[in-house]
């Protein structure tokens, strides 16, 4: 006999299985327990709170960090539902006629999920509505914007507890995010006041990726055209840290004979979707761009991601090759380091808060000890998750240059015979 919620599963999104930890999640949101999901990018994290949401009496908050991110998942729920007012977005951009709708819809038990940004959360209008009526659970999506630690910080994620306080006393928090280094998890856990929080947290192993770090040198373009070509008709993507680099490396492969374009936020928003949209139909085969290029791309087949330059954290850099092999396949992760180029993220932070500094500082030293180190950089990585493993038995144990490759054993100083 198949579980109520395994019925749920497949009458909403027509899955016959549960992915990973999804059913325990769902188990413990619905009890009312305060829950804590850390998965990996595309592991199934909305489907942990949409579906409880579905089933339950009541409207859940989803907070969640971008408008366009919401918008995707509102219609998607949508979708599966001869009701519109199933899911809303509350946001700025609405007029007086559509609040009005939505407050209507979830006052008549309607809605079940009601998607907010955390700036239209803190409106007091708003407090003083969702105050008057039920609220099942709230989830806060991309959790760790509440942490300085995290990739992505934004300071008004930090009053969702005294709102969530305000709305409801014993409103249970459902809290995801696809970071998993321990600071990051810490503060989530602390400023969302769910220490006693059921915690759920998936592998963040890719098996399927090889990483490989090689030393920056002035051939580094030539490196890189050679590398393309001998993965010729393969998407890829190509990482450099400033546009102007983006847009001289993407005409330097041009020249070389590879399809190749630009992506970066000094693009018109026209150029940026034709360019993504060229990447997505196998029209051309490598995107060359900022971080601004990646985040909601969902191409399975990137087979390498290149760092031209090296990230400003580990976590960057994870998030970034995570969008090489996510069907399973191939995914080649090749970074180029150079202690130069830390020495410019270093300069780039010199303009900010202290504090702000020391963080960035800390992150950047990481990157360092992962560049420079000899051990299994799939072990450096999982570790720096808070994560064990053994790369004799772990899958894809052997799947980095450290590994395939060991460096020669250099001979200290010390060893020298006079
Ligand atoms: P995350 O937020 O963790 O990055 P998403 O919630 O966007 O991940 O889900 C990633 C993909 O996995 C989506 O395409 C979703 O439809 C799919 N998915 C989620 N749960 C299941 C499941 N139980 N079976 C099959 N596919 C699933
Ligand atoms: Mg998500």
């Amino acid at each position: 006999m198949k579980s109520d919620l395994h019925s749920a599963l497949k009458k909403y999104f027509g899955f016959d299985e549960f992915k990973g930890l999804q059913e325990q999640v769902i188990q413990s949101i619905t009890k009312q327990d305060n829950t804590f999901v850390i998965m990996p990018t595309g592991g199934g994290k909305s489907l942990c709170y949409q579906l409880p949401a579905l089933m339950q009496e009541g409207t859940a908050i989803v907070v969640s960090p971008l408008i366009a991110l919401m918008k995707n998942q509102v219609d998607a729920i949508r979708g599966i539902s001869n009701e519109n007012g199933i899911a809303h977005v509350l946001n700025s951009s609405l007029n007086k006629t559509e609040i009005k709708q939505v407050k209507e819809d979830i006052t008549n038990g309607v809605t079940k999920l009601l998607y907010v940004a955390p700036e239209s959360l803190t409106k007091e209008e708003n407090v003083e509505f969702l105050r008057t009526v039920k609220i099942s659970f709230m989830a806060v999506d991309e959790a760790h914007c509440i942490s300085e630690w995290g990739h992505d910080f934004r300071p008004e994620y930090r009053n969702l507890k005294s709102i969530i306080r305000r709305i409801g006393d014993n409103i249970p928090i459902i809290g995801l995010t696809a970071t998993a280094t321990p600071k990051v998890q810490e503060d989530i856990l602390k400023n969302l006041g769910m220490n006693d929080a059921n915690t759920f947290k998936a592998s963040f192993n890719r098996p399927n990726l090889y990483y490989e770090i090689r030393p920056k040198t002035k051939n580094v373009d030539a490196d890189i055209i050679r590398f393309v070509k001998q993965n010729e008709g393969k998407s890829g993507i190509i990482y450099c840290l400033s546009r102007k680099r983006v847009e001289e490396l993407a005409q330097v492969l041009q020249v070389n004979g590879i399809k190749a374009v630009p992506y970066h936020a000094g693009l018109d928003a026209k150029k940026r979707s034709s360019h993504q949209d060229m990447f997505l139909m196998e029209d051309i085969d490598v995107v060359v761009a900022t971080i601004a290029f990646g985040m909601g791309i969902d191409k399975p087949d990137v087979r390498f991601v290149i760092h031209h330059d090296i990230p400003k954290s580990i976590e960057s850099y994870y998030q970034e090759t995570g969008r090489a092999g996510r069907d399973g396949g191939e995914g080649h992760c090749l970074a180029y380091y150079a202690y130069k180029d830390i020495e410019k993220l270093e300069k780039f932070m010199s303009g900010k808060p202290v504090a702000e500094q020391e963080i960035g500082q800390a992150l950047l030293q990481e990157v360092v000890a992962f560049a420079e180190t000899s051990i299994s950089r799939r072990k450096f990585i999982l570790h720096y998750f808070g994560e064990s493993f053994d790369n004799e038995t772990g899958e894809g144990g052997d799947m980095d240059d450290n590994m395939r490759h060991p460096k020669e054993k250099q001979e200290s100083k010390d060893d020298v015979k006079l």
